[in-house]
């Protein structure tokens, strides 16, 4: 799919829905792979409800500049980011054509069809199978895909070279990286560093299925229920509350 090769289209910014089947309006509408979505009128079939013709015309005619017809698209990405759109699904540049109305902030358009997307990192799924099956519908559209990695945008997929060796290395380091987080966070054994916020950090001696024994840098030896004691995604460490410890003279259990 193209746009056609006389027409420079104009690009605007959306927010699509990412389903199992691929692109969909924020108000459920379907885009298909390879398929110009094309504006149609529903004005005409509000008529009765609305009790008055409002800008009712033939509903193919489309967009009409007194109507509210047409393919919403934004002028920037800055829009659709303090609108809070963004947030809704994946962001991508899209292809105007046919009849466009301009507004100030957006347009709306006879014919679209997405450019390239942009994928949040968020919304992919942790392994590589489950990524590729997702990534399997939407390269189906040909546009451009990245990822809106920490910071970066990294180049996904192409119409012309298909996965990216960059692209796909990225997503291989962070699903191995997801896979050794979940290994770590299933099992705290003796010897991990525990910080005990606003204590510092202690030393695990012992753990049993309730409670683990850890020391401080004085020695002080803690007892703190296993279940205080969470991994910390974020700063990659075993960490509890201060009042979670508790300096009790207890025997060792061992
Ligand atoms: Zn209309």
């Amino acid at each position: 799919m193209s746009v056609p090769d006389y027409i420079s289209p104009i690009i605007g910014y959306r927010v699509w829905q990412w389903v199992a089947a691929g692109l969909k309006s924020l108000n459920g509408e379907p885009w298909f792979p390879g398929k110009p979505l094309a504006a149609a009128c529903r004005a005409s079939n509000r008529r009765t409800t609305v009790g008055r013709a409002e800008a009712a015309h033939d509903a193919n005619d489309a967009p009409q500049e007194k109507c509210r017809c047409g393919v919403y698209a934004s002028k920037s990405l800055e829009h659709l980011h303090t609108t809070g759109y963004e947030r809704y699904g994946i962001c991508g540049e899209v292809n105007l054509w046919g009849t466009v109305v301009e507004h100030e902030q957006g347009f709306r358009a006879q014919f679209a069809y997405p450019q390239n997307l942009y994928l949040p990192l968020k919304m992919l799924p942790s392994t590589l199978a489950e990524i590729q099956s997702r990534l399997q519908a939407l390269t189906l559209y040909g546009s451009d895909i990245f990822v809106l990695g920490n910071g970066e945008t990294i180049s996904l997929w192409a119409k012309d070279a298909g996965y990216s060796p960059a692209g796909l290395d990225y997503l291989i380091e962070r699903s191995k990286q997801y896979h050794d987080r979940r290994r770590r966070n299933r099992t705290l054994k003796k010897g991990d560093r525990v910080a005990i916020l606003g204590r510092g950090i202690a030393v695990v001696e012992y753990v049993d299925s309730k409670w683990i024994q850890a020391v401080v840098w004085n020695k002080t030896s803690l007892r703190i229920a296993r279940q205080e004691i969470v991994w910390d995604e974020r700063n990659m460490r075993w960490e509890t509350d201060a009042n979670a410890a508790c300096e009790c003279l207890m025997q060792p259990t061992q």
